[in-house]
Parts: structure tokens; sequence; C-alpha cells
């Protein structure tokens, strides 16, 4: 018998098997193909596994997402399930009830998929694209930083700051990027850093 099992589908073939076993010790052979053939396959056996991290939190507990489709042949690959990697020494399979509803999070119509912008006088959000987004930033918060930058403080001690700006990063980051970001941003004087590591 070549199949992948959950312990589910494997107690309902062992207790058929012992049925057909039975069966076959009496002359029916054929039950105990007949009982698999009923069995609901293995909803993950033909489903595709990804490693990452839960966004959430700066627990950063370690997931496996499961997607039908291979992008990889020019299909669509689809999440059909998401639960704690066993083999994540943060966390050893186990998700918070945050972290154990990640689907629904991925699938939320409400959710945020790509960068929006507001014009002025306007009072709807309407989506532009990363370019534009990372532009629009970029050329903010340079004539931000060149108006407001502190050079020294009333006392004339250098202090090279800028306080007009302020900095929201991810905590649910490798420990590089975390420190390649915390460069960036105090090298260019940000005092206000922060993430969404809030527990
Ligand atoms: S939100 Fe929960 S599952 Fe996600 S990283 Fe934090 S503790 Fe782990």
């Amino acid at each position: 018998m070549n199949m992948e099992l959950s312990r589910r589908s494997f107690l309902k073939v062992a207790g058929a098997g012992v049925a057909a076993t039975s069966l076959g010790a009496m002359g029916f052979g054929e039950a105990e193909a007949a009982e698999i053939a009923h069995v609901r396959p293995f909803k993950l056996a033909t489903t595709t596994e990804t490693r990452n991290t839960c966004p959430y939190c700066s627990v950063a507990c370690g997931i496996i997402i499961y997607s039908k489709g291979d992008v990889r042949k020019g299909e669509t690959a689809e999440i059909t399930h998401i639960e704690g990697d066993a083999d994540h020494p943060t966390n050893r399979g186990t998700l918070c009830p945050k972290g154990a509803a990640l689907k629904d999070f991925v699938k939320a119509p409400t959710r945020l998929t790509q960068p929006k912008i507001r014009r002025a006088g306007s009072a709807t959000l309407e989506p532009i694209s990363w370019d534009e987004a990372l532009t629009k930033i970029a050329r903010a918060m340079k004539d931000d930083r060149d108006a407001n930058f502190l050079l020294a403080n009333e006392k004339g001690l250098p202090v090279n700051r800028w306080t007009t700006t302020g900095f929201l990063a991810a905590s649910a980051t490798t420990n590089e990027t975390a420190w390649a970001t915390f460069k960036v941003v105090k090298a260019l004087g940000i005092a206000g850093f922060d993430n969404q590591a809030r527990v």
C-alpha cells in the first residue's frame, strides 16, 4: 500500500484493515481495497511546503505554508493550509491563536497587498506601483531631512538628529535584516524607530 496518511486517516485505514483482514480470513480478500477506496485522501499529500516566519510578533515562530499549484509550471499557487513548523527551534510546531489563524489573515479581503496613496485634496486611497511609492517616499524623506535635520542642540553640542520622521520596521525579520535596517535608520539620524513587536 503506497499512501501518505494523516494520523486520523491512519486510524481509519487501520480500522478498515482489521475489518478487512478478518473478512479476508473469511474469504473476503477484496474488502481491504474497497475499504481503502472510501478513506478520504490526506489533504496535504499533493501540496507544496514552504517554510516561513509568522509576521505578527517578535517571537518569530516558524510556520509551514502548504499550497496547491506549482508556480514553476506557470500555475497559480493557492495557500490551502498553514501550521507551526515542528522543526523550528523557537516554537517547535506550536502557534498562538493569532499565528494559528494566519490563513485567514492571508486570505482576508481587507488585507493590504499593494501601496496606496491619498493624493492632496482626495478623500480616498488609490493604488500605486511600488516604484512610484518608493520614489515618493525617498523624495519626501530627503526633503524633510534637509529641512529639519538638527546638527546641534541648543547648547551647541553636536546631536545629528532627525526628529520629524519616524520609521516603523518589521520585528519578524532575520537578525541580518534587522541589523541592516537599524544601521540605515540610525545613519540617517532618525530618533523615532520602532517595530510591531507587541506580543
Ligand atoms: S503571533 Fe503568535 S504564532 Fe506569531 S510569532 Fe507571535 S507568538 Fe508566534
